[in-house]
């Protein structure tokens, strides 16, 4: 069976054109006029723009954190991605420490595994660098799983001496790895995380006054300068302030291989949001936290100007309802994350190209191409190509979307985004091939989404 899109145009990070599509076993066969004579069923796509899946490189399904696990699993997560035009995400998963790396693979493996609802890549926190870790990342790379990230906040748990990072930097460096960073200063953030309870402060905006925006943009140096030293690229996970920006502008500049990520709450929200009445900062506590407005400005102008080099969500969702409860009377005690997977596409057609920040191209360079060719998915993910994985987003550039945590599919009971409308409308999404949202009705099933080996890592 062949599926056929005609009347459509395709858009990419560099072409835009009209053309009908012929998809056979779950790639693109052809692109060109007429090539979908005699395929069955075939879509009429006229009026509409057609995306190639978006990829998400920054997904927390089913994490555990803070006595309490992130509400989106395999199957939720992906489904609602699909919604919002996301049709691979890459999720982390996690080796604590006192485990061996394929330990931690595995549990993620096994969590999606007969689950997932849409496609998805692995990153590897490695929380323990020690001799065997880093003797495994080799065979975790033949496996597939290609990025490696490392913290340099949450002392006691996740974080890494700068001479572990600089190791793992050194070995990912020969092996073809990428290292992901999470660039905060995590031992002056804890100690002002002190100060603050033991002044009596435990409303929500305390969470963003311990974790101030230089903290995060010393980090983004010193993991730079440590990453120059090694010979080794680096990808430095949901920035957020203007301080990191300027640290990896700079590092671009002089031609080195760094790679900026943000994600839409740093781009649509602010530090305004944690003033909202009683407990309601709490939907935003995230880390790092969001920034006052200037912040976001800079992020925009990083992303024109290619210094930021991709969109990701950092979705991690937990409910207000008996999950960010937890920190009620103790604001570090509120779980950290914040829902995103489905908005992601919509947030970022509407604040970039319907507003006039850069054009569909670089919509889709961001959302899509960017990661996938960062994280080894490309030529498979990430365009629309023959040969390439047909997954495609059938996009209504005339029509309009208002987010509600009423309608959305992620399982979490607000959204940060409530009541806003955005430029621009899904109306379907092809996954493989297969059809998998019409509209408002979801099609796929669970378990249908496969595994992505990620190949090494090549400089984009
Ligand atoms: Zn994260």
């Amino acid at each position: 069976m062949s599926l056929g899109i005609v009347n459509g145009t395709i858009v990419t990070a560099v072409d835009r054109y009209s053309a009908d599509l012929r998809i056979e076993g779950g790639r693109i066969a052809a692109i060109g006029t007429g090539v979908a004579a005699g395929c069955d069923p075939v879509i009429d796509a006229k009026g509409l723009l057609i995306f190639p899946g978006g990829v998400d490189a920054h997904t927390h399904f089913s994490l555990p954190f803070g006595g309490t696990m992130s509400s989106d699993d395999f199957e939720t997560g992906p489904r609602a991605a699909a919604f919002g035009g996301t049709t691979t995400c890459i999720d982390f998963a996690v080796q604590y420490k006192g485990q061996s790396l394929r330990q931690g693979l595995d549990a993620w493996f096994a969590k999606a595994e007969g689950k997932a609802t849409g496609d998805y890549a692995f990153h590897l926190i490695v929380a323990d660098v020690n001799e065997q870790s880093l003797a495994d990342m080799k065979s975790i790379m033949e496996d597939g799983v290609t990025s490696f990230k490392l913290f340099m906040a949450y002392p006691g748990v996740f974080l890494s001496s700068d001479g572990e990072i600089f190791r793992a930097l050194q070995r990912a460096g020969e092996l073809g790895g990428l290292i992901q960073m999470h660039a905060e200063n995590g031992s002056v953030i804890d100690v002002l995380v002190q100060q603050a309870l033991a002044a009596g402060h435990t409303a929500p905006v305390y969470h963003a006054l311990t974790r101030p925006s230089i903290a995060e943009g010393e980090a983004t140096h010193r993991a730079i300068a440590m990453a120059e030293i090694a010979q080794a690229p680096i990808y430095i996970v949901h920035m957020t302030a203007a301080e990191a920006a300027d640290a990896v502008a700079a590092a671009r500049a002089r031609g080195l291989a760094v790679y900026g990520e943000t994600c839409p709450q740093y781009l649509f929200l602010s530090h305004e949001n944690y003033l909202e009445p009683g407990f309601q900062g709490a939907k935003y506590v995230m880390s790092p936290p969001l920034r006052a407005r200037e912040h976001g400005e800079r992020l925009w102008r990083a992303l024109q100007t290619d210094q930021l080099s991709v969109v990701a969500t950092d979705h991690c969702p937990f409910c207000m309802k008996e999950q960010k409860e937890l920190g009620k009377d103790n604001f570090a005690a509120i779980p950290n994350g914040a829902p995103g997977v489905e908005n992601r596409m919509q947030l970022l057609y509407h604040g970039g190209v319907a507003e006039g920040r850069f054009d569909l191209h670089r919509f889709v360079q961001i959302t899509a191409t960017n990661p996938a060719k960062i994280f080894g998915l490309f030529p498979r993910k990430g365009t629309i190509a023959p040969g390439s994985d047909a997954d495609l987003v059938l996009f209504d550039p005339a029509g309009t979307h208002t987010i509600s945590a009423r309608t959305h599919h992620m399982n979490v009971d607000y959204n940060p985004y409530e009541g806003r409308t955005v430029q621009g409308r899904i109306m379907k999404v092809v996954s493989r091939g297969e059809l998998v949202v019409d509209g408002d009705r979801w099609l796929g099933r669970a378990g249908r989404g496969q595994f992505i080996r990620s190949a090494p890592f090549t400089r984009v």
